[in-house]
């Protein structure tokens, strides 16, 4: 299994970043875990919008879903003519609000491109060579934790969340866990997210092999997040770098 960062930035995209954007691969399998502004653009430079098998968005908040309408123009103006409808998993109700800022052309439009499901928590999904699963965390109501398993190995990305239970049920049994490392210190617990620190302590309790930060803040100290991360942790970290390709699986 294969993850590309398409975008590590939280709320707003750092000079040269993008929000939320995650391609996970299986073999010839390609999904997109959520689509953040500027995501498309990184998603061009290494696979064109129209091989993608699946979209899945975790929660409303438009830093991971603001370019699922540059995805409709791409699928629509491919090169080789419109793209058959893309499988696309969201939230309940998430699909309506899409809608809501359109007129009646540009709604018509997004329902074509995408064949649309709501997220079930804890049913398993197979999208070619992998197997999705969503389960709740603690922010925004609804917001799905997305594990991805491929061949054995097993990808959690915690989406944002604060630290508590349902990121550690969501994270348990987790190869690579790529967690919401939002906050600097001085805001810890006073928003649904989490510290470096809490991403590292979380690594560790749920027995992940290795741990990616991301969905940082373009204030947060990059450098300082890895040092509190690792201390919570005891095991490799590193923070998630725009258009940087991770191996899962063969390393372990
Ligand atoms: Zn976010
Ligand atoms: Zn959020």
């Amino acid at each position: 299994m294969r993850l590309t960062v398409l975008g590590s930035s939280a709320s707003y995209a750092d000079a040269g970043r993008a929000c939320a954007g995650y391609l996970v691969r299986c073999g010839s399998t390609s999904v997109l875990f959520d689509c953040g502004n500027g995501v498309i653009a990184n998603l061009s430079r290494v696979l064109e919008p129209t091989a993608l098998d699946a979209v899945f968005i975790t929660h409303e908040h438009i830093d991971h879903f603001a370019d699922i309408y540059a995805l409709q123009a791409a699928l629509r103006y491919a090169p080789s003519g419109p793209a058959p409808s893309l499988p696309l998993y969201v939230p309940v109700g998430l699909f309506a609000k899409m809608g809501a800022v359109l007129g009646t052309t540009g709604r018509a439009e997004l329902a074509e491109a995408f064949d649309v499901h709501e997220i079930e928590e804890g049913v398993p999904l197979h999208v070619g060579a992998l197997t999705v699963a969503a389960y709740r965390v603690d922010h925004v109501e609804p917001t799905y934790a997305l594990c991805a398993m491929c061949d054995g190995s097993r990808l959690v990305y915690t989406s944002d969340t604060r630290a508590g239970a349902a990121a550690r049920a969501a994270s348990a049994g987790a190869g690579l866990l790529v967690a919401d490392a939002t906050l600097p210190d001085e805001y810890a617990g006073r928003s649904a997210h989490m510290t470096a620190t809490e991403a590292g302590q979380l690594a560790h309790d749920c027995g992940a092999r290795s741990l990616v930060l991301t969905h940082l803040w373009p204030s947060v100290d990059r450098v300082k997040a890895l040092a509190d991360a690792a201390r919570a942790f005891g095991g490799p970290v590193t923070v998630a770098q725009e258009l940087e390709e991770i191996s899962i699986g063969e390393e372990e």
